[in-house]
C-alpha cells in the first residue's frame, strides 16, 4: 500500500514525523515541503490529489493547521474524496461511508502520536459495500455532472439552465436515438479542456502558428490511435462533423460534376451523400440505388449493375437507417469491376466496427469516414481513414481546402475516445448494443409490429407504424417522448408519407447500452414502446409508462 503525505509550513512538524512513522510499514512518498518556509497549501494539495487521482498512491495525508484549507483544494480534483479527520471515529466512518481517500489533520487540534492513529485507522478500514451507502456515494458523483458547470450559474446562469434540463433529461428518459451516444466523462474532460484556445492551422510538425508543441502531440496521438484501432494507414482527425469528413474525401478526388453512386436519403442514407438540399447535391451528380423493394435489403447484384451502367466515380456504401449488416467485400468486387473508388460512411457502426461487431470496411475501402459520437461514443466529430496514397490529399482538402483551423479539444476527445475502445474491454459492450436491439426489436415485433427488413443486425431497427397502426411516424414519436423514451420520425423505405410525417420511427440502442441495460431491460422497453404506440390517444399509458421509465433511468445513471 502507498500512502502520499504532504502539509504547509504550519503542519510541517507533524507531517515529517507521520512521514518517518508511517514509512515503517507502508510505502510512502513524501511530497513536501522540506522546511518550515512559507509556503502555500494548495501547492502540496495539488500534488497529493494528482498522486491520488492517477492511481500512483493508494491514499493521500495532507496537514495544514485545521485541515480545512487542504480538504477544500484536494477535493477539487475528480476521484478525490478528502475528509477532515479530528478523531478516529471521524477516520472510520468517512472511511466506510465516504469512501474518503485523503485525510486531512489539522496540527492544531490533536497531537502528533493521535494523528498517527487516526491515519492508520483511514488506510486500514474498508469501504462498505452496502446498498445504501453505494447509492449515496454514487449519488455524490454524480451530483458532479452539474458541478462540472456549476461556475456558470454564476457567470451565466441561462446557459447553465440548458445544460440543467439536459442533464435532467438524460437523467429521467431512456434514449432510443440511433445517432446519439453518451459521452465519457474523460471525453468530456478534453473537450472542455484549454487546448480549446490553440489556433493550429495545419498538421502537427508543420502548423501556421507558434505555441503548437501540446496540440501537437494531442493530434498525433488521435491520429495514431486512429490508426491502431481501426488498422487504417492514414487518418485525419480534423473534419468538424461526419459531413465534412465525406465533403473531404469528395474534394479530394472529385470535380464537380463528377457521379457518385450512394444509398438515397429516404432509403437510409445520409444528406451528405447527395440530397438535393445538401452541397453534396448541388455539386455532384448523384445517382442513387435503393434496397430491395421485397427484402428491404440491399440488393449488391442490382447495385452492381446499376453502377456498371453508371461508372460512378465513387461507389458509397453507409447510411443512418439501414438495420443490416454491410457486405464490403461484396462492394470491393464491384468497385473492382466498375474500376471506382470505394467509399464507405461507417458513422453509424464506427464503434460496432471497433469493438468487433460489425465487419471492418477499412481493409476493402479506399475512404472511410465516421463520426466520433455515434456508436463509437466519443465527442461531436468527424474522421477519414484511408490509404496512405491518399494521405495528402484528404490532409490538404480538409486544410486549407475546407477548413481553417481545428478543434484541438475536440481532437484531443477522440484520442480519449479510441483509447477507451483500445483496450478491448468495450468488445463486450459493442456485442451488447447488438444484442440488446436484437432483444428489443424481437420485442416490439412480437407485438405485431411490422420491422422493416423484418429485424436487425447492429444498433438499430425501424419499425412501421404506418401500416401496422395506421399512424405516422411523427404522431409516434410524440406519443413516446410524452412517454419518456426519446425516439425519432424516420423515413422507411419507398415512403408514402412525407419526410415531416413518415410512416416509421428509428430505434438505437447505443445510449441504453452504455447506461448499463441489457436484455431484461429491453424487453421491459419494447413492451413499452408497444403499449404507447397500441393507442397513441391514450395518455394514462403514457403517464404510467413515463413514471416506469424514470424509475428505470434512476437505477441506470448516466456516465
Ligand atoms: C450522422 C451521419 C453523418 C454525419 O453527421 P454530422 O451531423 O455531419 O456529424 C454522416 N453520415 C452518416 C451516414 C451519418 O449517419
Amino acid at each position: 500500500m502507498k500512502i502520499v503525505i504532504a502539509s504547509d509550513h504550519g503542519g510541517f512538524e507533524m507531517k515529517t514525523v507521520l512521514a518517518k512513522a508511517l514509512a515503517e510499514g507502508f510505502a510512502v512518498i513524501d511530497r513536501g515541503p522540506s522546511d518550515k518556509t512559507a509556503c502555500d497549501y494548495p501547492d502540496y494539495a495539488d500534488a497529493v490529489a494528482l498522486d491520488v487521482a492517477s492511481g500512483a498512491a493508494d491514499f493521500g495525508v495532507l496537514v495544514c493547521r485545521t485541515g480545512a484549507g487542504m480538504s477544500m483544494a484536494a477535493n477539487r480534483f475528480q476521484n478525490i474524496r478528502a475528509a477532515i479527520c479530528r478523531t478516529t471515529d471521524d477516520a472510520t466512518v468517512t472511511r466506510q461511508h465516504n469512501g474518503a481517500n485523503v485525510v486531512c489533520i489539522g496540527a492544531d487540534l490533536v497531537s502528533v502520536e493521535y494523528a498517527l492513529e487516526i491515519v492508520k485507522t483511514f488506510v486500514s478500514t474498508p469501504v462498505d459495500e452496502s446498498e445504501r451507502h453505494v447509492r449515496r456515494r454514487m449519488k455524490v458523483e454524480r451530483a458532479q455532472r452539474l458541478s462540472d458547470a456549476s461556475g456558470l450559474l454564476k457567470d451565466d446562469p441561462e446557459v447553465f439552465e440548458a445544460i440543467v434540463a439536459q442533464t435532467r433529461q438524460e437523467d429521467t428518459e431512456i434514449n432510443l436515438i440511433a445517432s446519439e451516444n453518451t459521452s465519457s466523462r474523460a471525453c468530456r474532460e478534453a473537450a472542455g479542456s484549454v487546448l480549446m484556445n490553440k489556433y493550429a492551422e495545419g498538421y502537427p510538425g508543420k502548423r501556421w502558428y507558434s505555441g503548437c508543441l501540446p496540440v501537437d502531440a494531442v493530434e498525433e496521438l488521435a491520429r495514431r490511435r486512429a490508426c491502431e484501432l481501426f488498422g487504417a494507414e492514414h487518418a485525419n482527425v480534423q473534419p468538424h462533423c461526419g459531413s465534412s469528413a465525406n465533403m473531404a474525401v469528395y474534394f479530394a478526388m472529385l470535380q464537380p460534376g463528377d457521379t457518385i453512386m450512394s444509398l438515397s436519403l429516404d432509403q437510409g442514407g445520409h444528406l451528405s451523400h447527395g440530397s438535393a438540399v445538401n452541397f453534396s447535391g448541388k455539386l455532384y451528380n448523384i445517382v442513387p440505388y435503393t434496397v430491395d423493394r421485397t427484402s428491404e435489403m440491399l440488393d449488391y447484384d442490382a447495385i452492381e449493375r446499376q453502377a456498371m451502367e453508371t461508372k460512378p466515380k465513387i461507389l458509397l456504401t453507409g447510411a443512418s437507417a439501414y438495420p443490416r449488416k454491410i457486405d464490403f467485400r461484396r462492394i470491393r468486387e464491384i468497385c473492382d469491376k466498375v474500376g471506382c473508388l470505394m467509399m464507405v460512411d461507417m458513422a453509424h457502426i464506427a464503434g460496432l466496427v471497433a469493438g468487433g461487431a460489425h465487419e471492418s470496411p477499412v481493409p476493402y475501402a479506399d475512404f472511410v469516414t465516421t463520426t466520433t459520437h455515434k456508436t463509437l461514443g466519443g465527442p461531436r466529430g468527424g474522421m477519414v481513414l484511408c490509404k496512405e496514397k491518399y494521405a495528402k490529399a484528404i490532409d490538404s482538402a480538409v486544410f486549407p481546402g475546407m477548413q481553417g483551423g481545428p478543434l484541438e479539444n475536440i481532437i484531443a476527445a477522440k484520442a480519449v475516445c479510441f483509447k477507451e475502445w483500445m483496450g478491448g474491454e468495450k468488445k463486450d459492450y459493442a456485442r451488447q448494443i447488438v444484442g440488446n436491439c436484437a432483444v428489443l426489436c424481437a420485442t416490439v415485433k412480437d407485438r405485431g409490429y411490422r420491422i422493416v427488413s423484418g429485424g436487425t443486425d447492429n444498433h438499430l431497427f425501424l419499425v412501421d407504424v404506418k401500416s401496422t397502426k395506421g399512424i405516422t411516424g411523427k404522431a409516434a414519436a410524440a406519443a413516446l417522448d410524452a412517454a419518456g423514451i426519446v425516439v425519432n420520425k424516420n423515413t422507411i423505405p419507398f415512403d408514402s408519407e412525407s419526410p415531416f410525417n413518415t410512416s416509421g420511427i428509428r430505434v438505437g440502442t447505443a445510449s441504453v447500452t452504455t447506461r448499463g441495460m441489457k436484455e431484461p431491460e429491453m424487453i421491459k422497453i419494447g413492451t413499452w414502446i408497444a403499449d404507447v404506440l397500441d393507442d397513441v390517444s391514450n395518455t394514462a399509458v403514457q403517464e404510467r409508462v413515463k413514471r416506469e421509465a424514470k424509475e428505470l433511468a434512476a437505477k441506470f445513471p448516466v456516465p
